[in-house]
């Protein structure tokens, strides 16, 4: 059997290593058009910024290392021109020879990943405007900066690879903005726990700018400036553009292969396109979301690495199925950590479903041994089946630990009241008895159970200045005084029980402290003694993130104005 495969990286280069492996006699040859095979497409902005510093370290894999330990003929600098399915022939051009011939197969697999979003600016082609994709453009960007020591840097997007380069720009010293159209950065995650990373961000010295929707840019005085909607231009040393990736369908396309969202690839589980002899796999293709069963492309290397070991069974004859993605990523930003799996709010609500949310600000590990850092976890569940619909995580420690669990419980189905019962490791340097995962689970719990009732921070813009209700704080009289949610009053929850005949018994009380944690306690006391009451998801410590992020950024959702 002879099998071509178009692409060397994630999703190729894994296929091709278990199709060795499940087949020795099989002849394997890996078309890949960069000059590098199998790279390490995650670790290219740390060589930027130069915490990955030999750029050995990238490419680890050789078409050499490939044909001595697996016996596959890797072609680097080999780019496919054309499929041709009739006569089962790719052909092929070798880019440093520019000769051109055709290679037969019996089963092809596409892995072209993605190619990223290049909007048709002015300056696209400068050489001061970049986009990361792959090996070349890491050393295009990092011989850039070592050369000219630009003092500005524009980062035009904020998703994850926007978010990356802003960190190493930085950490080269330059002076980084990141210019972003949506209200927050890294849409993964609901913008209630964006707003963390917004104060991160500023903390470190990136400037962010929202709402800014770039139209050009332009090359004046041999700089570029941006030209965006109700902004004075601002011109940079250097731009990175990462405004997202396409599916790279070129081939595919003109293949007649059938193509669904976004121009994806279509594929059944098995990896197969409408072609029953070609399959593809990674950035390139349509899945099924996990979670809504809907159509989605996901372009991650988690998703790519085990479709490609799909495709390389199913070619071998081993009944493999692909049964969608999650999403599950995670990303450094800084000493920060940030990390989801499953969908988000804005998700939940565009699929229609009815959802509830916890969000709680736990330690990473217990309080009295040193270096516990508090970590802020959001999981949302279906309201009528418990379903565990996705959480996010943001922190300093043992973020990725507590969403990798609760991808896990996704995967197998556990609901979430059944998030109480894990049985997860525990000694102090770690967790605590109670790991955050479970403390998720004990709020759920509680609220199905009826033992507590919550409200939201965008509750709040028509709770406040109701004369109908009472807004309590009972963090300590020395936290309230350094600063407090508007409209509420402040009873410490130790002075509670004594202090109850303040509170008119005829109106329902909103109960905030710092980590919702108290506030719980309180709403328990005045529900014993008659009351009617709610507690703040999140806690004064969410509320004061999100606040601090509409002064410092005007964030619609942030000031409250949105619903
Ligand atoms: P790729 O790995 O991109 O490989 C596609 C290859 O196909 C390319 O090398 C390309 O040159 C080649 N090719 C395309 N067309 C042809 C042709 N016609 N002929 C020959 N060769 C061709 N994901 C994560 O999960 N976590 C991360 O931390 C993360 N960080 C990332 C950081 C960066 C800077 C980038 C760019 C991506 C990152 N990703 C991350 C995404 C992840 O790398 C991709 O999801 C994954 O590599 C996709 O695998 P793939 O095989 O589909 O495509």
């Amino acid at each position: 059997m002879k099998i071509v495969i178009i692409g060397g990286v994630a999703g190729g280069a894994t296929a091709a290593a278990r199709l060795r492996r499940l087949n020795e006699e099989a002849e394997i040859i890996i078309f890949e058009r960069s000059g590098y095979v199998s790279y390490a497409n995650c670790g290219l902005p740390y060589y930027i910024g130069g915490e990955i510093q030999d750029k050995e370290e990238l490419t680890l894999q050789t078409p050499e290392s490939f044909w001595r330990r697996f016996k596959i003929d890797v072609r680097t600098y080999h780019e496919v021109t054309k499929i041709n399915p009739e006569t089962k022939a790719v052909s092929v051009r070798n880019i440093k020879t520019n000769e051109s011939f055709e290679e037969s197969y019996d089963k092809l697999i596409l892995s072209p990943g993605a190619n990223p979003v290049k909007p048709n600016f002015s300056a696209m082609d400068s050489d001061k405007v970049f986009t990361l994709r792959t090996v070349e453009d890491t050393f295009h960007i990092r011989e850039f900066i070592d050369s000219n020591n630009p003092k500005t840097a524009i980062v035009i997007g904020g998703g994850f690879i926007g978010l990356e380069m802003a960190e190493n720009l930085k950490s080269r010293g330059i002076d980084v903005t990141i210019l972003q159209k949506s209200h927050q950065l890294l849409n993964v995650i609901d913008q209630d726990m964006a707003s963390f990373i917004h104060s991160k961000f500023r903390s470190e010295g990136v400037n962010l700018l929202f709402g800014v929707n770039v139209n050009d840019i332009k090359l004046e005085e041999n700089k570029p400036v941006i030209y965006a909607d109700s902004m004075e231009p601002i011109v940079a040393d250097m731009v990175i553009v990462s405004i997202g990736v396409v599916p790279e369908n070129s081939l595919a396309k003109e293949a007649g292969l059938a193509l669904g969202m976004k121009g994806a690839i279509s594929v059944n589980e098995r990896m197969q396109t409408s072609n029953e002899d070609i399959y593809a796999v990674g950035d390139a293709v349509e899945i099924k979301h996990y979670i809504t069963n809907e159509k989605a492309v996901i372009a991650l290397a988690g998703p790519a690495n085990k479709q490609g070991r799909i495709a390389a069974d199913n070619i071998c004859v081993i009944d493999s199925k692909y049964n969608g993605s999650q999403g599950s990523s995670v990303i450094k930003l800084f000493d920060m950590t940030a990390a989801s799996t499953g969908i988000n709010e804005v998700q939940a609500k565009m699929a229609g479903i009815n959802y509830e949310k916890v969000i709680l600000s736990p330690l990473s590990h217990a309080g009295y041994y040193p270096g516990a850092k508090v970590l802020t976890l959001k999981v949302l569940y279906e309201k009528e089946t418990l379903k565990i619909l996705g959480a996010q995580g943001i922190g300093y420690e043992g973020v990725d630990k507590r969403i990798d669990v609760l991808a896990t419980a996704i995967y197998s189905g556990l609901t979430a009241d059944k998030l109480k019962d894990l049985d997860l490791v525990y000694a102090p340097p770690y967790s605590s008895a109670k790991d955050p995962v479970n403390m998720a689970g004990f709020i759920i719990d509680n609220i199905e159970n009826g033992i507590v009732k919550q409200f939201y921070y965008e509750d709040l813009s028509e709770l406040t200045n109701r004369d109908d209700i009472i807004l309590l704080d009972t963090r300590t009289e020395y936290e309230f005084s350094r600063g407090a949610a508007e409209g509420f009053i402040n009873i410490p929850l130790d002075d509670l029980r004594d202090r109850l005949d303040e509170l008119d018994k005829t109106k329902p009380v909103y109960v905030m402290c710092q980590s919702g944690l108290r506030s719980y306690l309180a709403t328990r006391i005045l529900n014993q003694n008659g009351f009617d009451s709610y507690n703040f998801a999140g806690g004064y410590r969410l509320y004061s993130s999100i606040h601090y992020d509409c002064l410092a950024s005007s964030n619609s959702f942030a000031c409250g104005m949105e619903k």
